[in-house]
């Protein structure tokens, strides 16, 4: 059964992402319709979740949300993760994902990406100075700050991008504890860098959408997964390199596979260079 790009979409958001995400969708002719759900009922920011699985599951709960909320077809929603890089503790590293689902069919469409820079930080502080270092380093006040008294305690602003403010939640954190515990605030519509990364995600996505099936004509026709196994130049083996990318359908289930030309520097051989 082939669903033909939509007219209108619903996308479940409270964070502004509509800015970013509606005009690629309009170069399309398919209209985005805000669908004003709770959406921090599906989890926020815990900087603990990397994990894609329950990233496009949040995603997905969003998406039916807003298709509840409207009585639309299709529904449209983001989900970011950030914490720590899984190989490299200390730097910052942040997954983000854009889903739609066509519940006529069934059908789901999703991008990722991830962001290597992503402002996001945090640090417990004692005094002024060290406050305003971290405040320069996240690009406040584009970027806003969460004020904490510890990092288990309740926050006692969100979304600070107001130096008299800031100032008085660090003071009251200070009389409570002593120290403040500082984070950037990840909601996109306080996180400039992480709306431009959504930006460019909602690109890809109409890109794909553009894209139709060629067995069934369904939107969204696009990479899936790459396979590796680049045979090495020197003996033929089979390395750990990508030999080809899978485009696929997710309506339907045809793939084509695109073989990459080329082979494999005998580096990266595990026969030749064990
Ligand atoms: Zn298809
Ligand atoms: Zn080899």
């Amino acid at each position: 059964m082939t669903a033909p790009l939509p007219d209108r979409v619903a996308l479940g958001t409270m964070h502004g992402k509509e800015a970013v995400i509606a005009p690629p969708l309009a170069a399309l002719g398919v209209t985005v319709v805000l669908a004003e759900v709770e959406t921090d009922r599906f989890g926020t920011f815990s900087g603990d979740v990397l994990r894609a699985g329950s990233m496009i599951e949040a995603a997905r709960a969003k998406a039916q949300a807003a298709i509840a909320a409207t009585g639309l077809p299709v529904g449209l929603a983001s989900e970011g993760a950030y914490g720590p890089h899984p190989h490299f503790a200390f730097l910052p590293f942040g997954q983000e994902l854009l889903l739609w689902l066509d519940v006529r069919t069934g059908q789901e469409v999703v991008e990722m990406t991830t962001d290597m820079q992503p402002s996001y930080d945090q640090e417990t502080v004692a005094d002024l100075a060290a406050a305003e270092a971290f405040l320069t380093r996240i690009g406040f006040p584009e970027t806003a700050v969460i004020v904490q008294p510890a990092v288990t305690a309740p926050p006692l602003a969100k979304g600070v991008t107001d130096r008299a403010l800031f100032i008085a939640a660090l003071d009251h954190a200070f009389r409570l504890g002593g120290s403040a515990h500082l984070q950037t605030d990840m909601r996109a519509h306080m996180n400039p860098r992480r709306m431009s990364v959504i930006a460019g995600l909602a690109q890809r996505l109409a890109q794909r959408l553009a894209v139709p099936c060629p067995t069934c004509a369904a939107p969204g026709f696009g990479r899936l997964r790459s396979l590796p196994g680049l045979p090495c130049r020197d003996c033929g083996v089979e390395t750990g390199l990508i030999a080809a990318e899978i485009h696929g359908c997710t309506a339907c289930g045809a793939e084509q596979s695109r073989p990459r030309d080329g082979l494999a520097d005998p580096g990266h051989c595990p026969s030749c260079n064990p």
